[in-house]
């Protein structure tokens, strides 16, 4: 594996130093700005956690874009399947309410034959969280899991698929992050705490949050460099790992407890490619930031 860089600034101990500073962010993290910030909130509409798996792998595979895009082409989705998405895509009569979906990628059939692969592995399984399980072999982490998974909805798909439908069933396998698919199971695995909604915790309860994968978007990508929490400059499977595997070292139960929070950063533009003497001025992490010691007549 590639080595997992110093885990912060020099210091007796830095992993420490660094789980603080990460763990007052979370703290003093505003959830509910947060959610309200984030596609999350659309799967938040929902109670059942059947609902929730549904609701939630759908908004998850749109989540590319614009948080603004992303969030009105989904309230779009989860109208046209009702007051309960897991009985619209199980039964696949209101599924069909989605023929003629178009949002950036996707065009016609594409949302239909996912909603209609959901409810199949949904019937065969019983949920889609015991279809995770299944493929869950043991592996120290979710990434295998998550590339069988996505083999099992690929087939129930069927042939053919377009370009826009296997956009929406991320392959893990091919080397890529999987950004939205990790995303996804972190809503879904990790224990509802006011971000992530804990849904297979009931459906599902022997999956474990130790064991998933930061979804890697550009924002997550940057400050994991900016933490010296990864020392590679692609953006993929590889890296996220790197990543996951320096917070499991902070956390190991639950690695992704910063991600929200730390992502959140980078969207709401507050954090720049480099040392900026007014955006730095106010960062939370500012202290375990490696852009370098901080120049003559920096802000106090
Ligand atoms: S100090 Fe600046 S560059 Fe470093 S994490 Fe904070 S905002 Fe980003």
């Amino acid at each position: 594996m590639t080595n997992v860089v110093g885990l912060g600034q020099a210091g007796a101990a830095p992993s420490a130093r660094l789980r603080g500073v990460l763990d007052a962010l979370v703290a003093g993290a505003d959830r509910s700005a947060l959610v309200r910030a984030d596609p999350v909130e659309l799967v938040h509409r929902y109670t059942d956690p059947h609902d929730q798996e549904v609701a939630g792998y759908l908004v998850a595979a749109l989540a590319y874009g614009r948080v603004t895009s992303i969030k009105a082409a989904a309230a779009r989705l989860l109208d046209a399947l009702g007051p309960s998405p897991a009985r619209a895509v199980d039964g696949g009569r209101r599924a069909k309410k989605l023929e003629g979906f178009v949002y950036r990628f996707q065009r016609g059939e594409d949302l239909p034959r996912l909603a209609a692969a959901l409810g199949r592995v949904r019937r065969r399984h019983g949920s889609l969280a015991a279809a995770f399980a299944h493929h869950d072999r043991g592996e120290p982490r979710y990434d295998a899991a998550m590339a069988r998974f996505i083999g099992e909805l690929r087939a129930a798909a069927g042939p053919s698929p377009s370009r826009g439908l296997l956009f929406l069933l991320p392959d893990p396998g091919s080397g890529g992050a999987a950004k939205r698919l990790c995303l996804y199971l972190r809503w879904m695995i990790r224990p509802a705490d006011g971000l992530d909604l804990g849904a297979w915790q009931a459906l599902a309860p022997g999956l474990s949050p130790a064991k998933l994968v930061i979804p890697l978007d550009t924002h997550i990508a940057r400050l994991a460099r900016h933490l010296a929490l990864t020392d590679r400059r692609a953006d993929d499977l590889v890296t996220a790992l790197q990543i996951t595997e320096a917070l499991a070292t902070l956390a190991p139960t639950d690695p992704l407890v910063y991600d929200m929070a730390l992502c959140h950063l980078g969207i709401s533009g507050q954090c720049p490619r480099q040392r900026d003497p007014i955006l730095c001025q106010g960062c939370a992490i500012r202290s375990v930031c490696r852009l370098g010691p901080e120049p003559p007549g920096w802000p106090p």
